[in-house]
């Protein structure tokens, strides 16, 4: 299997505005922003989408939301954004290294598009 995008930036081979990294994840900014604040939260494994995930991945699926929280606080986000995971190409998924949307500055419409 080729190295997905999210792999690259991961491994320093493609740049990207990394805002937060630990052994399990990394967040970077979102290329193309849909709201003032945009951030991708990735697994450092790979795993193509949420719905490939299974029991031995349940420690890094909650570390995803422990940060997604610990960035939203430093990043002084009034306790308002969303998470999104789109899952499948159908439900707007075009990168296959599963990833947390972490959007917030705007309104947010409900229900979403
Ligand atoms: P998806 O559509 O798979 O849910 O989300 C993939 C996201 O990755 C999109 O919001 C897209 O803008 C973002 N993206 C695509 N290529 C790059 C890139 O090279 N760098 C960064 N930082 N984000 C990217």
């Amino acid at each position: 299997m080729s190295e997905t995008l999210f792999k690259k930036i991961i491994n320093r081979e493609i740049s990207a505005d990394i805002i937060y990294e630990d052994d399990l994840s990394i967040v970077i900014k979102d290329i193309h922003p849909q709201a003032p604040t945009h951030l991708l939260i990735i697994p450092k494994k790979v795993i193509p989408k949420l719905s490939d995930s299974s029991i031995e991945d349940q420690e890094v699926l909650g570390h995803l939301m422990l940060v997604a929280g610990k960035v939203a606080e430093q990043l002084s986000l009034d306790n308002t954004f969303r998470i999104v995971i789109n899952n499948g190409a159908k439900a707007g998924q075009s990168v296959f290294h599963l990833h947390l949307h972490l959007l917030s500055g705007r309104s947010l419409n409900w229900p979403p598009g």
